[in-house]
C-alpha cells in the first residue's frame, strides 16, 4: 500500500509531461484567443454545491462524489466537476455586475468514485469552459467553435459532434408526461434507481447505463421532437450558426447529459478511441443553473473535456507530440579546478536561458560522455587541468560529430539566446 498509489489514480511522470504541457498550451492559447480568462478554484467545496449545482438525481451525486466530514463537522465534497465551482464563484464574486457574457476557463482535477476502465479513472484532468450572461445560439456556436479550433490544433478533427436540445422547464414538463406514459408498462424492468427516477427526473432515465435501462429506453419518443417554440427556434439557431462555420454536426437525440440543469443545448464530441461510453466531451447550456444555486437568474453554457481522453484520442491517431529538446551544452569536468570553473559557467548559461548542465556526481570522464549523450547534449566540452591552465578547451557539436578549439571565456559568448 505504501508504495501504491491509490486506485483510480496515476502520476503523470517527467518523460510524459510534456504532452501535457503541450495540449494545455494549445488550450490555454485557443482560449485566449477567444477571450476566455482562466480562473483557478478549490479543489474541495460545501457538499451541497455539487448537490445542487450538479443536481442529487445525477449519478456523479448519487454514486460517485468523495465526500467526508471535516475536522469542523462539514460535508466537503472533492470536486468531481468544475461548472459547480465557477457558478459559486461568478456569484460569491459579483460577476454578474461585469460586462457580459462572462468567459472563463479552467484546467483542473476532477474527482470521482468509479470503476476503472479504458479513459476512465478516479482522479482526471479536465478542460473546462463557460460563458455565462447570453441567451441567444450564438454564444452556443462560440463555445463549440472553441473546441473545434482546439481539435484543428491537436490535429484531432475526427472526433465527431453530436447535438441535442432538452427543451427548457417548459416543455420538458410536458414531455416528461409523455416520457412516463411510455415507460410506465416497462418500469418494473427498470433498475432500481430508474425506479426512483421515474417520479423525480423521468429524462435521467434515458442517460442510465444499466443494460436493461438502455435496452427499454432505445425507442422513447424524443425531446427534440416535442420542443417548444422558442427552444426549436433556438435550435434551428444553433445548427444555422455550425453551418456558418462548416463545423460538422449529427443530431442524436439520445443525448442527454450527466447535470441536472442542462437547458436547451447539449452537445457530445465522441471518438471510438477512448473507452466504453466514447465521449471525449461534453457540454450544454444551464440556463436555471446560477438561479438553482442563489445568484440572480443568468444563463449560462459550458463544456468539460477530459484530458486522458484526448491524450488516448492523439495516441490511437498516432499523432505526434513535440518532444522537448535535450540540454544545449555539457561540461564534462575532471578535477577540482575544472569543476569549479564549469559550476560557475554553467550558472552563467543557465542564467541567460541556455540549458547547461556539468558533472555534480563525480562520474569518470567516460562517464559523463555516456550521460551527455542519454541526455540528448548539443554540444559537450571537456574540461580538466589543462584546459584552465591554457584557458583553451575543445567544443564538440554531438549531431554532427565535429569539434573546434573555443576559448573559455568565448563560451559564454558561443552560447547566446
Ligand atoms: P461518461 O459518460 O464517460 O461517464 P460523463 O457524462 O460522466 O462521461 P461529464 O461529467 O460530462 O462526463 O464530464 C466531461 C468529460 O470528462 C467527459 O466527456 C470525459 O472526457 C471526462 N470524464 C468524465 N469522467 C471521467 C473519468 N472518470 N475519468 C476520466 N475522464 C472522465
Ligand atoms: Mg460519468
Amino acid at each position: 500500500m505504501l508504495t501504491q498509489a491509490p486506485k483510480g489514480t496515476k502520476d503523470i511522470l517527467p518523460g510524459e509531461v510534456y504532452k501535457w504541457q503541450y495540449i494545455e498550451k494549445i488550450i490555454s492559447e485557443v482560449c485566449n484567443t477567444f477571450g476566455y480568462k482562466e480562473i483557478r478554484l478549490p479543489v474541495f467545496e460545501h457538499t451541497e454545491l455539487f448537490q445542487r449545482g450538479v443536481g442529487d438525481t445525477t449519478d456523479i451525486v448519487q454514486k460517485e462524489m468523495y465526500t467526508f466530514l471535516d475536522k469542523g463537522g462539514r460535508s466537503i465534497s472533492l470536486r468531481p466537476e468544475g461548472t459547480a465551482g465557477v457558478v459559486r464563484s461568478y456569484i460569491e464574486n459579483g460577476m454578474a455586475s461585469l460586462p457580459q457574457p462572462v468567459k472563463l476557463y479552467y484546467n483542473i482535477t476532477a474527482y470521482r468514485y468509479e470503476k476503472m476502465a479504458k479513459g476512465r479513472y478516479r482522479e482526471f484532468h479536465q478542460f473546462g469552459v463557460e460563458a455565462f450572461g447570453s441567451t441567444g445560439p450564438s454564444i452556443d456556436v462560440e463555445i463549440i467553435s472553441i473546441l473545434s479550433t482546439v481539435f484543428n490544433k491537436l490535429g484531432t478533427n475526427e472526433i465527431k459532434l453530436n447535438i441535442n436540445s432538452i427543451g427548457c422547464p417548459k416543455c420538458r414538463g410536458e414531455y416528461n408526461e409523455k416520457l412516463k406514459e411510455y415507460l410506465n408498462p416497462k418500469l418494473h424492468h427498470l433498475c432500481e434507481l430508474c425506479m426512483t427516477r421515474y417520479n423525480r427526473n423521468p429524462l435521467r432515465i434515458i442517460d442510465c447505463k444499466e443494460e436493461k435501462c438502455k435496452e427499454h429506453t432505445k425507442d422513447v419518443p424524443a425531446l427534440v421532437d416535442n420542443l417548444c417554440g422558442e427552444c426549436a427556434e433556438h435550435f434551428e439557431g444553433l445548427k444555422a450558426g455550425l453551418q456558418n462555420l462548416g463545423i460538422a454536426y449529427n443530431v442524436d437525440k439520445n443525448i442527454v447529459r450527466g447535470l441536472d440543469y442542462y437547458t436547451k443545448t447539449v452537445f457530445e464530441f465522441v471518438s471510438e478511441n477512448v473507452g466504453t461510453q466514447g465521449t471525449v466531451c461534453g457540454g450544454g447550456r444551464y440556463d436555471g443553473l446560477v438561479e438553482a444555486c442563489g445568484g440572480v437568474a443568468t444563463p449560462g453554457i459550458g463544456f468539460a473535456m477530459g484530458l486522458e481522453r484526448l491524450l488516448l484520442e492523439m495516441e490511437s491517431r498516432g499523432i505526434h507530440i513535440p518532444e522537448p529538446k535535450g540540454i544545449d551544452l555539457f561540461i564534462a569536468n575532471i578535477g577540482e579546478k575544472a569543476f569549479k570553473f564549469a559550476q560557475k559557467l554553467v550558472y552563467e548559461l543557465r542564467n541567460k536561458g541556455i540549458a547547461a548542465e556539468n558533472d555534480v556526481v563525480g562520474r569518470s570522464l567516460k562517464a559523463q560522455m555516456k550521460y551527455a549523450d542519454k541526455m540528448g547534449a548539443d554540444y559537450v566540452i571537456v574540461l580538466g587541468d589543462d584546459e584552465i591552465l591554457n584557458g583553451k578547451a575543445m567544443l564538440k557539436n554531438m549531431k554532427k560529430g565535429d569539434q573546434k578549439e573555443v576559448s573559455l571565456e568565448s563560451i559564454s559568448q558561443i552560447f547566446n539566446k
